[in-house]
Parts: structure tokens; C-alpha cells; sequence
């Protein structure tokens, strides 16, 4: 079943508690900070049931039409068709938006993969975890992750302050679990349900614990609260922030002041050892879709560049077309690393065509700690203008204009109208507010930096360059299992599956 653009903006009028600027929204799909994303994501229903869209869109199993974005990978046709929906998507809207629920879904899919830990509990948690990966498909909703907590003090144990600093279990009666805490999750305000699981790596010797509960949240249910942050829609007019005004994805912290989840949203409780397992596998898939925006991220940055430099002729200059060149490795260094992770993919425990961990989790840091150094690049290549050029209005002024025409007139190809919307574009790419968040976004939202380093820790297979020292250095069999190397991926995974 796929629903449309209609039916998934019907979907968000149930209620739903959520405040931004000291206010309290009436209506999400019509409020102006969220109406352009909410736009965005009916939009995408609607291309799945467009002549022209529905095949790269959807494919049909049993007489019925499904997303591609929710399909369980099983073969690597899976990930090309997964990659050619996102192409379809960012080049119909005309820019990135990130969380628009097939980035997040493959979260569901690593604890899939762990059913047998799920298992040790209660078989009823990995039934659950069956049926809601199936669901999500027949069901078509807007997914998104919830992970991270407040956190409060980390020197202190979640018991020794405020409890509620990390969700956690306040009760249990027939119907399911009551929770109460908070997390942070960008576009649950205007999305259906999320994946909650806990932020903790490290539980010590915990074995259970009232802070170890995943779930499905349904984001309508009564007990939330969705305080959002300030949007950028609207802050200067479309002309002069062109992406603010149309790819702003608003975050918000959900508060779950006792919250009732069923119990077949219960996908894990109590169970540390659960716990840690998703943590460890979570963005094993999802890594995917949220690495593979950066390539169209970084064709952004090379058409913006490439064009300010054609129309001013400094694309002719050696040292010029270095920089030039160096964006284009760039995108092509994340693009090989993708493109190689689905070439290389691996089974997992459950039989789903993971991406080769190794090349998706390096490929991840390239791109996610190369960004700010390709952007500041973008940014010098598309020179001072693109943040000193006067707004649009300036433009259409009768006195003003007549000088803007003159000085923003390059050639007979580049009249003032064009250089203008270039530069306003750069601006809001690189130099503005929504540049800044887009670049805050990529460093934290798929955890943070370091997060990325200890997954290429636990994925890359450190057992090839050690063997091939202790080979080429003539050194004895004893020393590989000395028992200080890092782990290779295979043991990694063996401990935790
Ligand atoms: C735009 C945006 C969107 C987001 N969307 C979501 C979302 O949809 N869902 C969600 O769950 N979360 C989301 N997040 C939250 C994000 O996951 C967190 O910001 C991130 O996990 C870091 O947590 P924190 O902000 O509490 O930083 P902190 O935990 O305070 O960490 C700050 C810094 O301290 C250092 N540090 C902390 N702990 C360690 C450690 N153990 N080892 C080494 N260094 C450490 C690192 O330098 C780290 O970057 C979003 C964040 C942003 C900025």
C-alpha cells in the first residue's frame, strides 16, 4: 500500500501537541515553519503514484505497489533502486532534504538483525520487531530515529539527578509500558512514528535496566510534547534564501510526559544486552541514504562554484581548477565508497544484503569530517560576493537597480537577474544560517564524530595489515594472538550477534 500526499498530511491532524516560537500549533501541515517540508515529504507520496515517477518510486509484489525506500534489502538490485529513488526525489524538489523517513527506516532493520538477542528476553520482542518492519512497508508511514537524550550531567548516573534526564520506564500495566523523559529527533513533529531506543554505549555491568527500552512511538500519542526550534522559513524572502525557504527540517525535543507504548511497540526492555547490540549495528544500513545526500550535497557546492567561476572567467586559471578539482574528488570519494559498499555488500545475521560495513562506516567519516573543509573551499571559490551582493529588493528598486544591473551584468550570457540568484544560492548553501545547521546536521545527527571513528574501529578488518607485517617483519605466529590487536570485524560481530 502507498498512500498519498493527501493522505499522509490527513495523517498529522490528530492532535499532536506541538509548540515553536512560544507557541502552540494549530495545524502542522499549514503552519509556515513546517508547511515547505511537510510539502516536500506529500510531494514524495505523490511521485509514487505518478506515471512518470512510479516506477523508480515503487515496485509491486502481489498485484500491490510498495515504497523502495521502506523494502528489506535482500540483493544489490535492492540498494541501485534505493539510490535511483533518492535521485529521483532530490532532483524533483530541486535540493537535499535528508530526513524524509528512508534514511531512518534501516535502523528497524539492524535490530532485525538481532533477533536472536531479542530472543534471550522474549520471543514476543522479536515478533515485534518482524511485524514492524513488515508493517512499515504495507503501512507506507513517515519513519524517523529517536536516540538522543538531554543527558544532563554524564559524570553522574541517570538515578543520581534528575531521572527523567534519560527516557526510562515509570511503569508497566496490561497494555504496555508508561515512559517519561525526552529526545531529540529532527521532523517528528511532522512525521508518524519514530524508532526510540537509549543513547547510553556503556552500561557497565548493568544486566537490566529501566534506561534500556526501545520502541515504536506513534507520534500522535496523547503525552507528547514537541517543543521545536526556531524555523528558517521565512526569515528573508524566497529570492534571497532560496533553500531556507523550501529544505528547512525542523528539530524538536519530544517530551514524553507518561507516555503509554503498547506492548507490540515494544521492541526491547530492560535488556542491556539488547540495548547495547543496537547501538553497536544501529546505522549499519541507514548510513547509506544519509552518506548518499552528501553526494548531491557536494554536486550543490561544484555547480554553484564551477558557475561563479565560469561567469567571472577564472575558470581558466590553473590554481583555480585545482580547487575545482578537488570538490569533484570529494564527491567522488564518497560516491566510490557507496558505490563499492553495495558492490562488496555482506550478509547479515538475518539474511539481508548489509552494505560492506567497513567501506560505509570510512565512507561516512570521509564525508561527514571532509564536509566543513569542502564547504569553506566552495565558499573562497565562489569569492566575496556571496555575502555582500544586496538583497532582491534592491535589485527591483528603480534608483538602487540601475546600479545593481550595471555592476551584476557580466557578459551577454550573465545578466544581473541570474548572477543575483547565483549568488543568493551560494549564499544560502554555504554563508547563511540554514548552511550552518545543514553542516551541524551532518556532524551530529547520525551520532557524532566520534561515534563514526569507533564504527570504522569495530567494522575495518585489522587482521589483513597485521598479517601482512608480521609476514613481511618476519615475525612468529605468536604475536597475532597476543591479544592487543583491535578486534576484526568478524569477531566483532560474532560478540554481538
Ligand atoms: C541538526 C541536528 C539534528 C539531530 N537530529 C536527531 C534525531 O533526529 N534523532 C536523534 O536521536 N538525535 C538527533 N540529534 C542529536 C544528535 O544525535 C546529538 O547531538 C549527538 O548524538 C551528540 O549528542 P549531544 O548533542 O548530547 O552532545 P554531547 O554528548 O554533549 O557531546 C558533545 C561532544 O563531546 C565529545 N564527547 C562526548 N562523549 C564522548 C565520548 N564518549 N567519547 C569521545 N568524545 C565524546 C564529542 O566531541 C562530542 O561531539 C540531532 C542533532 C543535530 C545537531
Amino acid at each position: 500500500m502507498i498512500r498519498t500526499g493527501e493522505q499522509y498530511r490527513q495523517s498529522l491532524r490528530d492532535g499532536r501537541e506541538i509548540y515553536i516560537d512560544g507557541e502552540r500549533v494549530a495545524d502542522v501541515t499549514r503552519h509556515a515553519a513546517f508547511k515547505p517540508l511537510v510539502d516536500v515529504r506529500a510531494r514524495i507520496y505523490d511521485m509514487a503514484h505518478e506515471a512518470a515517477t512510479r516506477d523508480v518510486m515503487t515496485y509491486e509484489e502481489g498485484g500491490e505497489r510498495f515504497a523502495i525506500g521502506g523494502r528489506l534489502p535482500l540483493a544489490q538490485e535492492d540498494w541501485w533502486d534505493k539510490r535511483r529513488a533518492i535521485d529521483a526525489v532530490l532532483d524533483d524538489v530541486g535540493g537535499v532534504v535528508t530526513r524524509v523517513g528512508d534514511e531512518t527506516v534501516g535502523e528497524m532493520w539492524s535490530l532485525y538483525d538481532g533477533q536472536d538477542v531479542l530472543n534471550e528476553v522474549d520471543p514476543q520482542f522479536s515478533a515485534n520487531i518482524r511485524n514492524h518492519v513488515h508493517k512499515v512497508v504495507r503501512a507506507d508511514p513517515f519513519h524517523v530515529s529517536a536516540n538522543t537524550d538531554p543527558k544532563g550531567d554524564r559524570s553522574k548516573r541517570p538515578q543520581d539527578q534528575d531521572p527523567d534526564m534519560l527516557l526510562h520506564v515509570v511503569k508497566e500495566t496490561d497494555r504496555g509500558i508508561i515512559v517519561r523523559g525526552a529526545k531529540y529527533e529532527t521532523a517528528a513533529a511532522y512525521a508518524n512514528q519514530a524508532f526510540t531506543k537509549p543513547t547510553i554505549a556503556n552500561w557497565g555491568d548493568d544486566k537490566l535496566s529501566d534506561y534500556a527500552v526501545g520502541f515504536i512511538c506513534e507520534l500522535g500519542s496523547p503525552g507528547l510534547k514537541m517543543i521545536c526550534r526556531s524555523g528558517f522559513t521565512g526569515r528573508g524572502s524566497v529570492e534571497d534564501y532560496p533553500l531556507a525557504n523550501r529544505f528547512d527540517e525542523v528539530d524538536c525535543l519530544v517530551v514524553f510526559d507518561d507516555v503509554l507504548i503498547p506492548w507490540e511497540n515494544v521492541l526491547f526492555y530492560r535488556h542491556t544486552r539488547a540495548a547495547t547490540f543496537i547501538r553497536a549495528t544501529l546505522h549499519r544500513y541507514s548510513a547509506m541514504a544519509f552518506v548518499y545526500r552528501l553526494v548531491k550535497y557536494a554536486d550543490m557546492m561544484i555547480g554553484t562554484a564551477l558557475f561563479n567561476v565560469r561567469q567571472t572567467g577564472l575558470d581558466k586559471q590553473q590554481a583555480v581548477q585545482e580547487k575545482l578539482a578537488t570538490l569533484a574528488c570529494y564527491r567522488e570519494g564518497i560516491n566510490a565508497h557507496l558505490t563499492s559498499a553495495i558492490v562488496m555488500g555482506q550478509e547479515s545475521p538475518s539474511g539481508l544484503l548489509m552494505p560492506n560495513q567497513s567501506l560505509l562506516m570510512s565512507g561516512r567519516v570521509l564525508a561527514c569530517s571532509q564536509l566543513p573543509a569542502m564547504m569553506h573551499l566552495a565558499r573562497e571559490l565562489c569569492g566575496g560576493q556571496i555575502c555582500v551582493t544586496p538583497d532582491a529588493a534592491s535589485f527591483r528598486h528603480p534608483v538602487a537597480g540601475k546600479w545593481l544591473e550595471k555592476f551584476y551584468s557580466v557578459n551577454e550570457d550573465w545578466i544581473a537577474e541570474d548572477r543575483r540568484k547565483l549568488l543568493a544560492y551560494g549564499r544560502d548553501l554555504l554563508n547563511s544560517d540554514y548552511a550552518g545547521h545543514r553542516l551541524t546536521f551532518h556532524l551530529f545527527a547520525q551520532s557524532p564524530p566520534f561515534a563514526h571513528l569507533a564504527a570504522v574501529y569495530r567494522n575495518f578488518d585489522w587482521d589483513g595489515p597485521l598479517d601482512f607485517v608480521r609476514k613481511s617483519a618476519g615475525l612468529s605466529d605468536r604475536v597475532m594472538g597476543t591479544g592487543k590487536a583491535p578486534p576484526s570485524a568478524k569477531k566483532i560481530a560474532s560478540a554481538a550477534e
